[in-house]
C-alpha cells in the first residue's frame, strides 16, 4: 500500500504535475501518481506553486507569453500589483533625450527580444533634487489617490512632476495635475516602443519562492527514477525543508548560468536531475527566452544517494519544457511539449 511520501497518509492522492499547471500544459507531460496526498497537496505545496508563478521572472514571463493556465483568467501584470504581496516589479530605463528614469514594462517579444513599454506615470522631483517615477494605474482617477500615491513616495511638496499618459486615455492625469499642482508640471505624450532590452528590475522573492523550486525539482527527480519512492530517509531532509521551510541554502543553490543560447530555440524551462552513488541533484532553470541572456540556474540538493550500499550505475536524465511558437500552439491543445535532451547538457551533481 502507497503512502504520501510527505507524511504516512494512505490518500487520497493527488495527481502531481512536476511543472506548475498555472505555466501551461506541456504534451508528454506524466505526472506523479499515488506519491502525494490530496492533503498535503491542498495545505501546502500547492500554495508554494501559485507563488512560484507569480513571483520573480516566471510572472513576468507568463504575461509575456499570455499563459493563461488552468483558471483561464489572464495572469495579472506584476509591474501593476507585485507578485503575491511583495512590491511590484520596477523596471527601469531612461527614456531618450531625459536626464531621469522612467518606468516600464515588458509586454512583447519582438525578434526574440524583450520590448518595454513606457507605464503611465508621474516622475516627481523631491526638495533633494531625487527623480521618483510613480505607476499610476487606471484606477487612479480621483486627486486624493494621486496625492496619496506622490506622498507615499516623496518627503515635501515635490519641486518638479513630469507626467506621462497617452493620447486614448484623453488625458485625465493630466486634469487631475492640473487640480493640484498647476504650474509645477509638465505633461509629456508617452513615446511609443523604443526601449529594447530594457533592464530587468530586481525582483524581490520570498523564501517559498525557493520551497517551491526544491519541490518542483524533487519531483522532477522521482518522476525519472523508478527506482526510489521519494520517501526514502535519505531525503527527509528536502521533504522537511518543502513542507516547513528552513536553510534554504542548503538545498537550493544558485550556479553560473550556461552559455547564451546554449540549448533552446523557443522559451522553455530546462530540468536535469541525476546521482551517483552518493548523492542526487537536480538542476533547473525557468523561463529561457531565445537569444536572451539565460536565467539563474539552480542547483538542489536532493539528499545522499539511498542506493549508496549497492553502488548503483550513475544515471542522468534531462528535460526541456518547451513553448510553442504562435503558429504551432494553434494546432495544438498544448501550450507546449516536454523534449528529452542530453543529460549531459546538465552537469551531474556534485559529491
Ligand atoms: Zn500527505
Amino acid at each position: 500500500m502507497a503512502l504520501c511520501i510527505y507524511c504516512p497518509s494512505e490518500g487520497p492522492f493527488h495527481k502531481e504535475h512536476v511543472l506548475p499547471a498555472n505555466l501551461g500544459g506541456f504534451k508528454n507531460a506524466e505526472p506523479l501518481l499515488n506519491c502525494i496526498c490530496q492533503n498535503c497537496n491542498n495545505r501546502t505545496l500547492s500554495s508554494l506553486d501559485s507563488y512560484f508563478v507569480e513571483s520573480g521572472p516566471q510572472a513576468m514571463f507568463r504575461c509575456l507569453l499570455g499563459i493563461k493556465g488552468r483558471a483561464k483568467k489572464g495572469p495579472h501584470s506584476p509591474y501593476e500589483y507585485g507578485p503575491r504581496g511583495e512590491p511590484a516589479i520596477k523596471l527601469r530605463a531612461r527614456p531618450k533625450g531625459a536626464d531621469f528614469e522612467c518606468l516600464y514594462c515588458i509586454d512583447e517579444i519582438r525578434d526574440g527580444k524583450f520590448v518595454g513599454r513606457m507605464l503611465r506615470q508621474v516622475v516627481v522631483k523631491d526638495k533633494e533634487g531625487q527623480w521618483h517615477p510613480i505607476y499610476v494605474s487606471e484606477r487612479v482617477r480621483h486627486i486624493g489617490s494621486l496625492r496619496g500615491l506622490i506622498e507615499s513616495e516623496v518627503d515635501g511638496p515635490p519641486t518638479d512632476i513630469q507626467a506621462f499618459d497617452d493620447e486614448d486615455s484623453e488625458g485625465w492625469l493630466f486634469e487631475l495635475l492640473k487640480k493640484e499642482y498647476a504650474g509645477n508640471f509638465t505633461s509629456r505624450q508617452m513615446p511609443a516602443h523604443e526601449t529594447e532590452n530594457p533592464p530587468i528590475g530586481d525582483m524581490v522573492v520570498g523564501p517559498e519562492y525557493f520551497r517551491a523550486i526544491a519541490k518542483i525539482a524533487f519531483h522532477y527527480y522521482l518522476l525519472q527514477d523508478n527506482s526510489v519512492g521519494g520517501d526514502e530517509r535519505e531525503f527527509s531532509g528536502i521533504r522537511d525543508f518543502i513542507l516547513k521551510g528552513g536553510d534554504a541554502d542548503r538545498f537550493v543553490t544558485s550556479d553560473l548560468p550556461l552559455q547564451k543560447g546554449a540549448c533552446f530555440g523557443d522559451p522553455c524551462h530546462l530540468f536535469g536531475a541525476g546521482r551517483n552513488g552518493q548523492s542526487v541533484g537536480a538542476w533547473v532553470m525557468f523561463s529561457a527566452m531565445p537569444d536572451g541572456d539565460n536565467p539563474q540556474r539552480y542547483y538542489v540538493n536532493i539528499g545522499k544517494d539511498p542506493g549508496h550500499i549497492i553502488r548503483l550505475r550513475s544515471n542522468a536524465w534531462a528535460h526541456r519544457y518547451r513553448y510553442y511558437s504562435a503558429g504551432e500552439g494553434e494546432k495544438n491543445n498544448y501550450d507546449g511539449e516536454i523534449v528529452p535532451v542530453p543529460a549531459k547538457l546538465v552537469r551531474m551533481p556534485r559529491s
